[in-house]
């Protein structure tokens, strides 16, 4: 009996040790969004333990800084983040408080320094860049427009760039992001073919969206977004903005308004009413809309509403 407890202890002192030392060696990762984690999950696997910030049914210019996403950029090695300021309503503001040597806030820029900034963005060509520096465009994509995330195909810049910001991070296990980085790229790859296919009887469809953040969904899909419900990014519709793009509409057949699900579903309602455009309800994140928590879920499901909101099915 005696002897039998031993080995027992011996086997539990055994398997705590080892569980310690892997847990150890895993790095830990902030990702700011839902399908950063899932992508930063992809290409990491078991050696990256990665916790998200932002929920994606939340307006990711307004996400609200809470106490343990401090705790969590406090501890970790790494932070992924979609980058072009469109994390300004909370990154910029932990950077400063979480106090990692690995990843500051610039005084200046106020973007991420530091071997641990992840930022998605970099090779990006950038759409809707400024070309001044007034402020008259409304103030909340200042270095153009940041929604790239809503493309299927920067999905696969989004992974390499993390796929290469690990490997930064992590020489020892560089071999081990590229090889996962290819996986999943083996796997999106032809799903970004068959949503190409499934969506070609859109080209040429002109289309409202309420916030500025469709422009690379729409290059995708061959859609043409003509206006936005917005006055300007982040600024509400007015009732003079409405009754002028009714009239746009109209001059212009748009018989499409995709609403992002955080914003108003009465007034595209009414606009629909006033224009006999259908409306599709699209997520700006993963996770915005049920059953979407990948970034491949997220992608197809807004690629199929709105194929179902004009009547096309995908064949
Ligand atoms: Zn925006």
């Amino acid at each position: 009996m005696k002897i039998k407890s031993l080995a027992l202890l011996t086997v539990l002192i055994w398997a705590a040790s080892s569980s310690r030392s892997y847990a150890a060696h895993q790095l830990r990762i902030v990702a700011t969004i839902p399908e950063l984690v899932d992508i930063t999950q992809r290409i990491g696997a078991d050696l990256v333990k990665v916790d998200g910030l932002a929920r994606g049914t939340e307006d990711i210019h307004q996400v609200v800084m809470k106490p343990s996403f401090v705790t969590k950029l406090n501890k970790a090695d790494a932070v992924v983040y979609l980058g072009l300021s469109v994390e300004h309503a909370f990154l910029p503001g932990l950077l400063d408080v979480a106090r990692n040597p690995k990843m500051r806030q610039d005084p200046v820029s106020q973007g991420c320094i530091g071997e641990g900034c992840i930022d998605c963005s970099e090779g990006l060509a950038v759409m809707e860049k400024p070309t001044s520096l007034s402020r008259a465009e409304g103030e909340i994509h200042p270095q153009g427009n940041p929604h790239y995330n809503a493309d299927p195909e920067d999905g696969v810049l989004i992974a390499k760039n993390i796929a290469a910001g690990l490997s930064r991070v992590d020489l020892e296990h560089a071999a081990d992001y590229q090889k996962n980085l290819k996986a999943y790229l083996s796997e999106l790859e032809p799903k970004i073919a068959e949503w190409k296919r499934m969506t070609a009887p859109l080209k040429g469809l002109k289309a409202v969206s309420f916030h500025k953040d469709v422009c690379y969904l729409g290059r995708f899909l061959g859609v043409d977004f003509v206006d936005t419900l917005e006055l300007k990014p982040g600024v509400a519709p007015t009732p003079t903005h409405l009754e002028a793009l009714v009239k746009e509409m109209k001059e212009h057949n748009v018989k499409l308004i995709v609403r992002e699900q955080q914003y108003d579903a009465k007034v595209c309602e009414w606009l629909a009413e006033k224009t006999g455009a259908k409306i599709a309800v699209i997520g700006t994140m993963a996770n915005a809309l049920p059953g979407t928590e990948t970034f491949e879920k997220f992608s197809e499901r807004n690629i199929k509403a709105i194929l179902e909101a004009v009547g096309e099915h995908g064949s």
